[in-house]
């Protein structure tokens, strides 16, 4: 665990969060500040900057976090495919957007009224 790490420190329950799934690997919660109805960021509870320091051997973790990604997306609001469906970003280094340096993936979904693809909100 890094000391000065904000989603560190999440992850160990030292900062509040609305967490809607933990496991002894990584931890989900709502973003504070949500870009869509649905707007959660999943992390590895194991202190990792960005995509940037991900090696050969983090494949097996890295697999088991991108399997939870539609999970979580359908379990808290994200409408079904084909209509629906939902995005995942993960920021990189400062010209990536990364303000927070823990990696974590958004999962954004929900309806949006811009997108002019999606099917119109029920
Ligand atoms: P990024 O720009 O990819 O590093 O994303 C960092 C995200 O963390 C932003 O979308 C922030 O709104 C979010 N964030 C910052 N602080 C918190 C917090 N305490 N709880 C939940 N989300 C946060
Ligand atoms: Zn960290």
């Amino acid at each position: 665990m890094s000391h000065d790490c904000l989603f560190c420190k999440i992850a160990h329950h030292e900062i509040p969060a609305k967490v809607v799934f933990e496991d002894d690997e990584f931890i989900a919660f709502h973003d504070i500040n949500p870009a869509a109805p649905v707007h959660l960021l999943l992390v590895p509870k194991h202190h990792v900057g960005s995509l940037a320091d991900i090696g050969t051997n983090d494949g097996a973790w890295l697999a088991r976090m991108m399997q939870l990604v539609p999970r979580l997306a359908f379990e808290n609001g994200a409408n079904p495919l084909p209509a629906g469906g939902f995005r995942m970003v993960a920021n990189a280094g400062l010209e990536g957007g990364q303000e927070v340096d823990h990696l974590h993936f958004h999962i954004l979904g929900g309806a949006r009224p811009w997108n002019k693809r999606a099917a119109p909100a029920a």
